[in-house]
């Protein structure tokens, strides 16, 4: 077995891994990141779930899906007359192959420019410090090394009375593969991937209907924006039924029956297809070989510290793996904290001001605390909306549905959370992240010049109503 050394090795090269081989290489370190995914054509691609069966496919079906979906129901209002407008689910799905393929040869291309030895295969850390590194052909390797950092990720998780076959009852990766738009989907998980993915298939035709187990739409939302969301995803056509355990699955010949429990007793539902998204867990399997000191929590994320140091000297954790929200800008930023605490500089993470977004549409974004956690903390605080009816820019696009919405403090003005939900509020919510990162009072954001007319006056105008001093809005 033959032995080769660096300063970092790093397993893993989703979005939590390869930025962090990239950053350790920038300060100058050796570093090899090794990777084992595998796409359904057989061959390896680095860049996790994100890049391969999460973020950038599902939004290259949601964009599409989106644009089919407003040719149909928005161009007559801007007095375009398109008829006859159809999709070809299969050119669909070849832009979403190809834009998931630039992505993942991109990285291998950006390790190549930085000097990082890409492996694919399994890599496994032994004690001491040591990486097995098992290639392709099944031959192994040792790689001695000062830092390892484990960027192992997360899996769906599976529903013991809805097992995955593959073919009717799937994962998330599964749904961003139909080949046919099935007639009647069922979503198990109203959460973020789940109403992702019911949106997608539900602008392409399918009859969606959503269970989820919890009363509360959308908890981790602000109720106030969920409420309106609820609106929009009924609107498109969601049939969401909250409070509705599914107990069991029984396929036949009409298709598969899915048993679930809600407050008036046994329910039923007949669907096609059913995608299973009621969360993802850490993956760790076949990670960690005996006597390496990492120990994991009763959940099964590897324990670490508030710089992602794991209880082995010198063993790092980042990513889903790890405590946290699982997000792939959150792994990034970790990423790069740990490839500069390597190099002996000085990196943090704000947990404080970690973006969410859902690309639903409009879409929903926040930073920061909702108004529910707000009052449950006792911390005196005041509010400030705007709507984007009054927006003369959303207006303009044909986009007015939904609010900016600004919380703040009542003692120092502190910006406390942001909540938007609108047209681009993907984008939006960057403007609050980085005052929020800059300690911003909500008059640091009503004394900023923005742009007129664009859809940022909206926040602008939210943090002035914060103080009854909104322009373009009667104040509350
Ligand atoms: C459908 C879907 C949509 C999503 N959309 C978004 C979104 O819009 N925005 C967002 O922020 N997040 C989104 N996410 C979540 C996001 O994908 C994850 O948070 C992110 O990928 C986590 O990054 P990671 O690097 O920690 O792990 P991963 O991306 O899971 O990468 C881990 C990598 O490590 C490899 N690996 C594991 N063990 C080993 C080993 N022993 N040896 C070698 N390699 C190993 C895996 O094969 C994988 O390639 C989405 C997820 C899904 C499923």
């Amino acid at each position: 077995m033959s032995e080769s050394s660096f300063d970092v090795v790093v397993i893993g090269a989703g979005p939590a891994g390869y930025p962090c081989a990239i950053r350790a290489a920038q300060n100058k370190l050796k570093v090899a990141c090794i990777d084992e995914w595998k796409n359904h054509d057989g061959k390896y691609a680095f860049g996790g779930t994100c890049l391969n069966a999460g973020c950038i496919p599902s939004k290259a079906l949601l964009e599409s899906s989106e644009l089919y979906h407003r040719a149909r129901t928005e161009f007559a209002a801007h007095g375009i007359k398109a008829s006859g407008i159809e999709f070809d689910l299969s050119a669909m799905q070849k832009r979403k192959t190809q834009i998931v393929k630039a992505s993942t040869q991109g990285i291998t291309g950006l390790f190549k420019g930085a000097g990082v030895t890409a492996l694919q295969g399994h890599g496994r850390l032994l004690a001491g410090n040591r990486v097995e590194y098992t290639a392709a052909d099944g031959t192994t390797s040792t790689l001695v090394a000062r830092h390892v950092v484990l960027a192992s990720g997360s899996a769906p998780m599976e529903l013991k009375t809805v097992p995955f076959d593959g073919t009717t009852v799937v994962d998330s990766w599964g749904a961003l593969e139909f080949a046919e738009v099935p007639k009647r989907l069922g979503v198990i998980g109203a959460g973020v991937i789940g109403l992702e993915l019911g949106s997608v298939w539900r602008r392409l035709g399918a009859e969606v209907v959503v269970l989820e187990a919890l009363q509360e739409f959308l908890f981790m939302v602000d109720q106030q924006v969920a409420k309106e969301a609820l609106k929009h995803f009924n609107k498109l056509g969601l049939d969401i039924r909250l409070g509705a355990k599914v107990t069991a699955a029984k396929q036949g010949a009409g298709g598969v029956t899915l048993v679930y429990t809600d407050v008036s007793g046994e329910q039923q539902v007949m669907v096609d297809k059913v995608v299973v998204a009621i969360g993802r867990r850490p993956f760790t399997s076949g990670l960690l070989g005996d006597g390496t000191g990492v120990e994991l929590d009763e959940r099964g994320f590897i324990k670490v510290d508030h710089e992602c140091r794991t209880a082995a000297a010198n063993v790092w954790a980042i990513g889903d793996v790890v405590r946290g929200p699982m997000l792939a800008h959150k792994g990034k930023e970790e990423g790069l904290m740990v490839g500069d605490l390597i190099a002996g500089l000085v990196a943090e993470v704000n947990y404080d001001a970690v973006p969410s977004v859902i690309y639903s549409a409009p879409e929903i974004a926040w930073v920061g605390q909702t108004e529910e956690q707000l009052k449950a903390s006792g911390r005196a605080y005041k509010v400030g909306s705007f709507p984007f009816m009054a927006s003369g820019r959303a207006r303009a696009m044909e986009a007015t549905a939904g609010f900016a919405k600004v919380i703040s403090a009542v003692d120092d003005d502190e910006l406390l959370g942001v909540h938007i939900i609108g047209p681009m509020a993907g984008e939006l919510i960057a403007e609050a992240v980085l005052a929020m990162e800059y300690s911003a009072s909500t008059e640091d954001l009503q004394r900023t010049m923005h742009a007129h007319p664009t859809l940022s006056e909206a926040l602008h105008e939210a943090a002035l109503a914060a103080d009854k001093r909104a322009i373009d809005y009667p104040n509350k």
